[in-house]
Parts: C-alpha cells; sequence; structure tokens
C-alpha cells in the first residue's frame, strides 16, 4: 500500500477518471484540477508527493504550470501529451518536468511512471540526493568529490566527457534530461546542436556501464528526445 498524494491535472472528464479509477485501486491518494489555475493552487496548498500534468489546458499552458510549480519545489511532474505534440513535451522536460506520458496510455505505463517518479521521492529524500558525496546505484558507483567512478567494484576509465556526463545523468536520476539540457549542460551554449556528438559519446559511455552476464540499463534513451539514468535495485 503506498500512500502518497498525486495531482491529477486534465480537463478531459474521460481521461481523469480512468486516472482517478486506477490511483484508487492501486492506494493512492489523490487530488484532482481541470485548469493549470487550479492545479497551481492545488499544488501550493496541498504539496501533493507526484503531480500529473495535461499540457493542453483550457485556461494556460502547461508549460507555465511546471515553471510555476519549479519556482518553489521540486516535487516529481509528469507531462501527458498527445503524440503528435513532441516539441510540446521536450519543453515541458526543459521547464523542469520529470517524466512524460503520450496519449493514449495504459494503465500499466501510468503505474510504471509512478513508480519511477517515487523512486526518485525516495533517493531525494533518504540521500539527500545532490548533495550526498557518493553516488550508489545498482553496482554503479560514482565519487563525486573524488572523480573516481566504480563499476562492480572496478574503476572505470572515463573520459572527461564521459565522466560530465555522467555526473549529470547520476545527479537527476529518474528524470528525463533532453537533448539540449544537456548539451548546454556539457558543453556551454551555443553547441546545442551538437546531438551527434552526444549520441556518440553516450554510446561509449553506455558500453562502458556494461557488465557481462548482467543486462542492468543504467542510462535509457528516449528517442528523439533524450536520455534518463534510471534508479536500479
Ligand atoms: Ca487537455
Amino acid at each position: 500500500m503506498n500512500r502518497n498524494l498525486i495531482l491529477v491535472t486534465e480537463d478531459d472528464q474521460a481521461v481523469r477518471n480512468l486516472i482517478t479509477t486506477t490511483l484508487k485501486t492501486n492506494g493512492y491518494r489523490f487530488l484532482t484540477a481541470a485548469d493549470g489555475d487550479e492545479a497551481v493552487l492545488q499544488a501550493s496548498t496541498h504539496n501533493p508527493d507526484i503531480v500529473l500534468l495535461d499540457l493542453g489546458l483550457p485556461d494556460m499552458d502547461g508549460v507555465d504550470v511546471i515553471k510555476s510549480i519549479r519556482s518553489w519545489s521540486n516535487m516529481p511532474i509528469i507531462v501527458i501529451s498527445a503524440r503528435c505534440e513532441d516539441r510540446d513535451k521536450i519543453t515541458a522536460l526543459d521547464a523542469g518536468a520529470d517524466d512524460y506520458l503520450t496519449k493514449p496510455f495504459s494503465v500499466e505505463e501510468l503505474l510504471a511512471r509512478l513508480r519511477v517518479a517515487q523512486r526518485r521521492l525516495s533517493f531525494m529524500g533518504a540521500e539527500g540526493g545532490q548533495s550526498s558525496p557518493v553516488f550508489v546505484n545498482g553496482k554503479l558507483k560514482i565519487d563525486y568529490s573524488g572523480g573516481c567512478t566504480y563499476l562492480d567494484g572496478k574503476e572505470l576509465h572515463l573520459t572527461p566527457i564521459e565522466y560530465k556526463l555522467l555526473c549529470l545523468l547520476s545527479k537527476n536520476v529518474g528524470k528525463v534530461l533532453t537533448h539540449t539540457y544537456i548539451m548546454q549542460n556539457i558543453w556551454g551554449r551555443g553547441w546545442e546542436n551538437n546531438v551527434a556528438s552526444l549520441r556518440v559519446f553516450m554510446a561509449t559511455l553506455r558500453k562502458k556501464l556494461e557488465i557481462e552476464g548482467d543486462n542492468t540499463q543504467y542510462i535509457q534513451t528516449h528517442v528523439g528526445i533524450g536520455y534518463r539514468m534510471m534508479r536500479v535495485e
């Protein structure tokens, strides 16, 4: 039984009902909002654990809801958008959303995204998130202060760029980072169109994170969007 409180922001009543029924069946507590104003108000009054946010709202752009919530809270935000709105999804992630769901989605998908967000929440709570000097995720260990990375107890030899990429992903574990966000952080502004290079660095980094006989995926690829480090058991 999980008692996390979820804020469901969706103007389409049928979708809202599907989500709330799923939440109820799975032991979540929830609040609902049918527009952006109500979402911001509910979020600030009730401080939910996770926000589900439809991007197409009647009164305001979902991205503005994200910006408003991000001005005072890091609560996980999962955006919901239609398949044709890829650009909006990326804008939402750049504005600080954690993850996305594309309509139509299944109940299983919804529950899986909530579990990822919950793991991120417990990580941020238990280990102090970004402030911890050592990051441990499954067999991966990063000693930020020493600048060393270990996999299954053995030191990894990473190039400076690979190490920077790994640190950026690990400090945002559970969160989808867009290509633009990653490139700005690694190479700085003006290098946002370097997706081809990013892909090459990511490929070599992922290769170095593979252990023979173990198919743990530390880094997830989101085609056309970006990458995410998954919290593994
Ligand atoms: Ca809508």
